[in-house]
C-alpha cells in the first residue's frame, strides 16, 4: 500500500496524557481510534446524532486505508462507536 506523505499539519506532536491511540480491526474496515480526554469544540456524534461537547471524553476514529485529513475524521461518544456495529446502516434495524 503506498504511503502518502500528505501536509504535516497533523503532525504527531506529543499527545497530551490521558490520549491514546490504537488500531482497530472491524467488518467495517481498519481505523485509528484516539480517545480524547475532551477538545475545545462541539461535535456531533454520527452514531447518535446528538452533539458531543466542549471537554466531553470521546473517541475520534478515521479509516486507516484512507487517512484524510483531521476534518474527516468522526468524532463519536464511546459508547456509540462501540456500538455502531449493532447498528449500521446494512441492518435492517437502522
Ligand atoms: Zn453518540
Amino acid at each position: 500500500m503506498p504511503r502518502r506523505n500528505r501536509a504535516k499539519r497533523d503532525d504527531p506532536r506529543p499527545r497530551p496524557s490521558g490520549t491514546f491511540q490504537r488500531g482497530e480491526e472491524g467488518p467495517d474496515g481498519d481505523w485509528n481510534v484516539r480517545s480524547v480526554t475532551g477538545s475545545a469544540k462541539t461535535y456531533r456524534c454520527p452514531g447518535c446524532d446528538h452533539e458531543i461537547g466542549p471537554g466531553v471524553p470521546h473517541v475520534v476514529a478515521w479509516p486507516t486505508d484512507d487517512y484524510g485529513n483531521v476534518e474527516d475524521r468522526r468524532h463519536w461518544h464511546k459508547a456509540c462507536w462501540q456500538a455502531r456495529l449493532r447498528r449500521r446502516p446494512t441492518s435492517k434495524r437502522w
